[in-house]
């Protein structure tokens, strides 16, 4: 960065692409203070600034003058802030006048006087929703209200549409408020369109309809009209989307060009030996996604893929085989769990498959300790055991491999980019699978594990009857009890579901214990109920799980521990507490432990006293929906493109302007990125060059992620 002022000194106004990524601190208006605020929250350019986008906008038309107001209707209001306080009259009271030219108004609350004494400043012009009542003259009370600027802010008084920053009390405290904001937004913007710059290609502006740069971020700041908005919006999503993929399409190609992989034909006796065993045929999509798999593991470079499936598809059977290849040429496989006791799941399971082949298997957690640990480090070093399963555990220092080859990652969701390359250096370049937990639709996908390669297993096993989903009503509890009784009678198991945010949380861990209690003492007592948590010790909760499918434990209460994974067939009734606090996939992954048998089986939703209304949204989908995809997609209309399956953990960058829910534009910008870089790998093309320059800048002092030139 520059050590010079950048529009506070006359002389010195970098121009184009360097005043665009010049520090914020430099802008005119920016002191220390400020430049100090913006930065914590991650505005450090003149770009990023520009890029802190309104949150919505407020039009005009739609807001009601203080005059035309009568008693009962329900609207929206502009006004200046000339009055406030606490006022104790028979009743303590909070009271706020706003005005505009034509006729005042009286806002008040009841309660809040603390929060309320903070919320305005005299002048603020504030936008409020509500009731009219009268009494004596016109008051809204309790009103929806929101600062949106100042008396003085002229966008405020001229324009139709009235933008609204996010909420942001660090930005307020110093000025910052929507039109401090548009105070320093508007001479930088000024700047830039006295000296414009382009970051993306002039000829797709024109082909598919994009605003330049200046015009795009003028209307998404200073906007004419909701379309011209809109279209500023479009314009920058794209962009952040097509910067995005460019780095997705860069490390795929630097991956496929160095072709240091290791070469792995597919598994042959042990393949067979391995399907004859089982007692099922594989189905068309395990199949083909095998083949895959087989088809990068031979080919040079490192495999880097990632299936997915909904739940119950299959997909460990396919990583098993898929290992494999790797184990009969000579090398190990590894399998990272996210929790210890998924990855005990694991072990059990693989180990039972590869018995009958002599494949040494070992577990390798944060349990497993002492001489224990010892002699299974050994045999990971000596390479004696072929299949090494566990939790990150496996990635610590003190791990080493003899040769590692294959690396399967479970549930990604939960680890980090970083971990995907600390078990990369475990090994020579190992072929690298991951399974995702939560099918989630395919252009989301793409973008998410975006460098990856994706493998769709999109067919069930044959023989799966959809789990009936209910909502259950308190008062139905006993006939629900009465129920699994029933289907316990017939040799069939239930789980019955605590929610525990946190493994540390108390009270959760206290009611799934009193839940067991009950459960054991008065409601199921000629049957066995037992209790799995992931406080207890590793081989506690091993002996649970192998009691619990050899159905020596009838009832299993558990907490979210096996949401994740487990898979007892003879397991017919999910009964679930609680379930306006989990989150809809996490309703379908605890839901997907049932029905794994051709059993008819049933889910049981039960709730608290309060149930927000996104909750409720969610059990009704849940009740309704069994595809694993769909639910996704509704999970993602719930959440909102913000909250998305914590995309931050998967190294993304935090998308500013774009929506993942947009499809159309993710294909639109994945299509032109690695078009690009296919042609032109390493950008130097005259006509590409320029979109290094950015790529470069955009990532600051994150460059080595992208590695391209
Ligand atoms: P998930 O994709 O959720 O990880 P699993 O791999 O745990 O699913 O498989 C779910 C269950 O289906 C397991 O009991 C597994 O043995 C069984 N299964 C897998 N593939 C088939 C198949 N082709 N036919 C029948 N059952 C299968
Ligand atoms: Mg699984």
């Amino acid at each position: 960065m520059p050590e010079k002022p950048v529009l506070n000194s006359r002389n010195k106004k970098p121009r184009g692409l360097d005043f665009l990524f010049s520090d914020v601190q430099y802008l005119k208006g920016v002191g220390p203070r400020k430049g100090e605020a913006l930065k914590k929250h991650g505005i450090k350019t003149v770009f990023d600034l520009f890029y802190y986008v309104p949150r919505k906008y407020l039009d005009r038309s739609l807001i009601t003058p203080l005059d035309k107001l009568e008693e009962g209707m329900t609207v929206t209001v502009l006004g200046t802030v000339v009055a406030f306080g606490e006022l104790r009259r028979r009743r303590r009271l909070f009271k706020v006048i706003i005005e505009n030219d034509r006729a005042e108004l009286e806002l008040v609350w009841f309660s809040g006087y603390r929060y309320l004494q903070n919320a305005f400043s005299e002048g603020d012009v504030i936008c409020v929703s509500g009731t009219v009542r009268r009494y004596g003259g016109l008051n809204i009370p309790h009103p929806e209200f929101e600062v949106v600027g100042s008396r003085e802010d002229e966008t405020i008084h001229t324009g139709r549409l009235i933008p609204i920053y996010p909420e942001n009390s660090l930005f307020k405290e110093v000025g910052l408020h929507s039109r401090g904001l548009r105070r320093i937004i508007k001479p930088a913007l000024d700047h830039l369109a006295e000296n414009p710059c382009e970051t993306i290609p002039e000829k797709w502006r024109k082909e598919y309809g994009l605003y330049d740069l200046t015009r795009a971020i003028y209307q998404i700041h200073f906007p004419d009209k909701m379309e011209t908005a809109d279209s500023g919006r479009q314009r920058l999503a794209f962009e952040e989307l097509f910067y995005l993929e460019l780095i997705m399409a860069g490390r795929k190609s630097n991956r496929r060009k160095k072709m240091t992989g290791i070469k792995i034909g597919p598994p042959k006796k042990m393949g067979r030996k391995l399907l004859d065993s089982l007692g099922f045929k594989l189905t068309k999509a395990q199949v083909r996604v095998l083949n895959e798999i087989y088809a990068d593991m031979a080919a040079g470079f490192q495999m880097n893929r990632v299936i997915q499936g909904d739940v119950g598809s299959g997909k460990t059977i396919v990583a098993a085989l898929a290992m494999l290849g790797a184990i009969e040429n000579g090398f190990q496989a590894a399998i990272m769990a996210p929790t210890e006791i998924l990855a005990e799941q694991h072990y059990f399971s693989i180990s039972g498959l590869l018995k009958p082949l002599d494949i040494d298997t070992v577990l390798i957690t944060g349990s497993v300790r002492g001489a224990n640990r010892a002699e299974t480090m050994d045999a990971i070093a000596g390479g004696r055991a072929s299949v090494v399963i566990g939790t990150h555990a496996l990635i610590q220092k003190k791990v080493e491999f003899n040769n590692l080859g294959f690396a399967v990652i479970d549930e990604q969701q939960r680890f980090g980019v970083a971990q995907r390359g600390d078990l990369l250096a475990k090994g020579l370049n190992p072929d690298i699978l991951v399974m995702s937990a939560t099918p989630i639709p395919r252009t989301l996908a793409m973008t998410i594990y975006g460098d990856l390669d994706i493998s769709v297993i999109d067919e069930m096993p044959p023989g799966r009857i959809p789990v009936k989903t209910k909502l259950v009503p308190e008062d139905k509890r006993h006939e629900m009890y009465d129920f699994v009784k029933n289907a316990v009678k017939n040799s069939q198991t239930a789980y019955v579901i605590y929610p525990l945010v946190e493994e540390t949380e108390k009270s959760d861990l206290k009611a799934a214990t009193e839940g067991y209690e009950q459960l054991k003492g008065d409601i199921f007592p000629d049957r066995t109920v037992g209790l799995l948590h992931g406080r207890m010790k590793g081989e506690e909760k091993q002996k649970i799980m192998i009691d619990f499918r050899d159905r020596k434990i009838d009832i299993l209460v558990a907490t979210t521990v096996v949401e994740v994974g487990l898979d007892i067939p003879t397991a017919t009734i999910m009964l679930i507490e609680h379930a306006e606090r989990f989150g809809l996939s996490q309703l379908h992954q605890l839901r997907g432990r049932v029905g794994r048998a051709g059993i008819k089986s049933y889910c049981f939703l039960m709730t608290g006293p309060r149930v927000t209304e996104d909750a409720s949204r969610r059990i009704e989908a849940l009740t309704e929906i069994s595809d694993g995809f769909k639910i996704s997609e509704i999970d993602l209309q719930i959440r909102g493109p913000g909250e998305i399956l914590g995309t931050r953990q998967h190294g993304m960058p935090e998308l500013k302007v774009a929506d993942l829910t947009d499809t159309r534009l993710i294909s639109l910008a994945r299509r032109l990125a690695f078009d690009m870089i296919e042609e032109d790998p390493a950008l130097n093309s005259e006509e590409n060059r320029f979109i290094k320059t950015v790529l470069k800048m955009r990532l600051g002092k994150k460059l080595k992620y992208s590695k391209i030139g």
